[in-house]
């Protein structure tokens, strides 16, 4: 039987991207893979066709060499000694010496949280949890203590995670004879994958424990108690090892991973260890001079002397009043922007006093705007010319 292209297998243009590929894969796989299919010889080929289609093509040094000579070009491999032999040769081994199948499959379906590569699968190994937690700036500066509720699988009391009923064990799987991977003949190729009896844990459970069904694990929400120290960033995760989904009939648990996200702040703005803030300063004290008491991310305030002439946007830099710096006594520092406010809805009299102030004023007290109106007034002479 002539075999079938590999594009054609996996219903995709032969310029397909890696990621067209990787999509039209996952469709067939679920399709045909044989849990799902159970007994059904035509799938179970269908599957073991597309998996090493696309085992060729996401390879791109395996899909170039595919591309120049079709088939041909891993039947002949390295010349004597067969695929894998020498330079140039294609070295074509699902088995890969551990996981098989299941390898694909987690790096197609365990990639959740980036995934654990060879874990998962056939072990059995619970998956890695991700948890999203949200905490204030001022949280991030004290740190905190914090109980998350996590949907997760727990390890099954009635069984002690074995899946085999109470005064039962599990026992060597028939199929397989212990070893959790079957090898099949494909052509050319010794496919080697994980064992349907037992699904790679090379037991198999006779009497199914009945508070779990046999897999060793219930679902159930945990709390566990997060530490946040003081200092995190935004987009810091925090890994709980082993804290994640409970593993399948006693296989390792996966880790739980918190991803914290530090609020946005109503007048902070954190850069790093600094934290800056704008703050109104009403006129007169920006010309005349004086304080100003503004808050700190402690939760205590400080007072800014403001010097008498102080502009907009003049930068007051407050040393050690900053965030706290992760594992460090130190902290950054405050960076206050003075913004000069110009008073509103004046009364008669303020009015009043201000008009007097302007005509009481004398040259020099103005110099940005004299400077600027200077400048000005040479352009509009140069203009004349
Ligand atoms: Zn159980
Ligand atoms: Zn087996």
């Amino acid at each position: 039987m002539a075999k079938q292209d590999y594009y054609e297998l996996l219903g995709v243009e032969k310029g397909a991207s890696a990621d067209e590929l990787k999509k039209a894969y996952r469709k067939m796989a679920m399709q045909y893979h044989p849990d799902r299919n159970q007994g059904d010889k035509e799938a179970e080929h269908k599957f073991k066709e597309v998996s090493e289609a696309y085992e060729i093509l996401k390879d791109d040094q395996k899909r170039a060499a595919y591309d120049r000579f079709g088939h041909a070009a891993f039947e002949n491999g390295g010349g004597r000694g067969g695929p894998g032999g020498g330079a140039g040769g294609f070295n074509f081994d699902f088995g890969g010496g551990a996981g098989g199948f299941a390898d694909i499959f987690d790096e197609m379906f365990g990639e959740f949280m980036g995934g654990r590569r060879g874990g998962g699968g056939a072990s059995g190994r619970g998956q890695d949890l991700r948890y999203n937690l949200e905490i204030g700036l001022e949280e991030a500066f004290k740190g905190t203590q914090t109980n998350v509720r996590v949907p997760t699988s727990v390890q099954c009391d009635g069984c002690n995670g074995s899946g085999a009923a109470a005064g039962t064990q599990p026992i060597t799987c028939p199929t397989c004879q212990g070893h959790g991977k079957v090898r099949a003949q494909q052509g050319f190729f010794t496919i080697e994958r994980t064992c349907p009896g037992c699904h790679g844990a090379g037991k198999v459970i006779k009497d199914a424990c009945k508070t779990c069904g046999g897999a060793g694990r219930l679902r159930k929400e945990k709390t566990l108690q997060v530490n946040i120290p003081a200092g995190v960033e935004d987009g810091t995760r925090i890994r709980l090892a082993g804290e994640g989904e409970a593993g399948l009939r006693g296989a390792p648990a996966g880790d739980l991973y918190i991803f914290l996200a530090i609020a946005p702040h109503p007048i902070f703005q954190r850069d790093g260890a600094n934290i800056h803030c704008r703050v109104p300063i009403p006129m007169t004290t920006a010309a005349l001079g004086g304080t100003v008491e503004v808050p700190t991310i402690d939760g205590t305030r400080t007072k800014v002397t403001v010097p008498p002439g102080t502009q907009s946007g003049h930068q007051f830099r407050i040393k050690s009043k900053g965030m706290s710096v992760l594992r460090s006594p130190q902290r950054g520092d405050m960076y206050i922007q003075a913004v000069v406010e110009t008073p509103v809805n004046l009364t008669k009299r303020q009015q009043e006093l201000l008009r007097e102030f302007e005509s009481g004023g004398k040259e020099g007290s103005n110099p940005q705007s004299e400077g600027f109106f200077a400048k000005v007034k040479e352009l509009w002479e140069d203009l004349k010319d």
